[in-house]
């Protein structure tokens, strides 16, 4: 199997700030990560890359210092990394990321069999990639995937998790599958897998590797603006009974039946 791994570098999560003035994250100057729910991905390929054969790539997107995160995808057991830099990618949206994605696995990692994915970015937050690089390369798509099983040369099971329980579906390959935490248990890096992740090659594509559309890259090829970010309110103004007899029970469960209709929950 040919599977190809999406990893994102993040802050780590007590770090996030923003630019007020341009609504994009602030990562100078702070520690970076893999994005923790993509060591779940990395697990299940390098799991699925065991079992079957074949060759597991990690690729990211992001300034240069991310190639730390190809590193250390390497030191738990991928086969290699591809970084896809360039400043005309800075200010990306989700839309932009996608595509940029999209390309670089369509004209550089061809005849695939699996792209994972995980299962959201734990500070973009938006779960929003996977399936824009699955429809940029025309993939079917199963999001929130737990169980990958049954595995033969064109098609996979897969559980996909849903509320109360999990749908089974059947998905033909190619395919492009984001991964909840429930699907495998990440791996520490081994010695090996850091020796070979410290001397490896990482290449690092931008515009002029990849032949792009220069109107749909950057914060001007991205169709979503940050309009406003603020720290939404919580007031905690509420109406207090003391309740000393069954008289001022009575009182109370009127007013508050009074208030639920006066809001009209009831
Ligand atoms: C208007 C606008 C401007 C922005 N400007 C900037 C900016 O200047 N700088 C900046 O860093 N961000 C910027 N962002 C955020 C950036 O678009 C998102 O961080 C990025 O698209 C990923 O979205 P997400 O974090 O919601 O990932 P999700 O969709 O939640 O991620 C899901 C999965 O997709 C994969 N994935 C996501 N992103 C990547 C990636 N980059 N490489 C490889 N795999 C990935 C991972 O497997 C991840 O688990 C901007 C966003 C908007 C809307």
């Amino acid at each position: 199997m040919k599977i190809i791994v999406l990893i994102k570098q993040v802050p780590e999560t007590s770090n996030v700030k923003m630019d007020q003035a341009t609504g994009t994250m602030i990562r100078e100057g702070v520690e970076s990560i893999i994005n923790p729910l993509d060591l779940y991905a990395i697990e299940i390929g390098i799991q699925l890359k065991e079992k079957h054969g074949g060759t597991l790539t990690a690729v990211t997107m992001g300034p240069p210092k991310s190639e730390k995160a190809l590193r250390e995808a390497v030191a738990m057991g991928c086969d290699d990394g591809i970084m896809l830099s360039d400043k005309a990618f800075a200010g990306s949206d989700t839309w932009a990321t996608s595509y940029v994605l999209a390309e670089a696995i369509k004209q550089k990692i061809p005849g695939y069999d699996l792209i994972l994915c995980g299962e959201r970015a734990t500070d973009g937050d938006t779960g929003q990639v996977g399936p824009g690089v699955a429809t940029f390369l025309d993939l079917p798509v199963a999001t929130y995937v737990s169980k990958i099983y049954d595995i033969q040369e064109k098609q996979a099971k897969v559980n996909r998790l849903v509320e109360g329980g999990y749908e089974v579906l059947a998905v033909p390959f190619p395919a492009l599958l984001t991964v909840v935490k429930e699907i495998s248990f990440p791996r520490l890096p081994t010695l090996r897998g850091k020796r070979k992740a410290r001397t490896m090659q990482v290449p690092s594509l931008g515009t002029a590797e990849i032949a792009l559309d220069k109107a749909k890259l950057g914060l001007k090829g991205s169709p979503t603006r940050v309009v406003k970010i603020f720290t939404p309110k919580v007031t905690r103004e509420c109406r207090k009974y003391v309740i000393k007899d069954n008289e001022d029970i009575e009182k109370a469960a009127d007013a508050l039946i009074e208030y639920l209709a006066e809001k009209q929950v009831i």
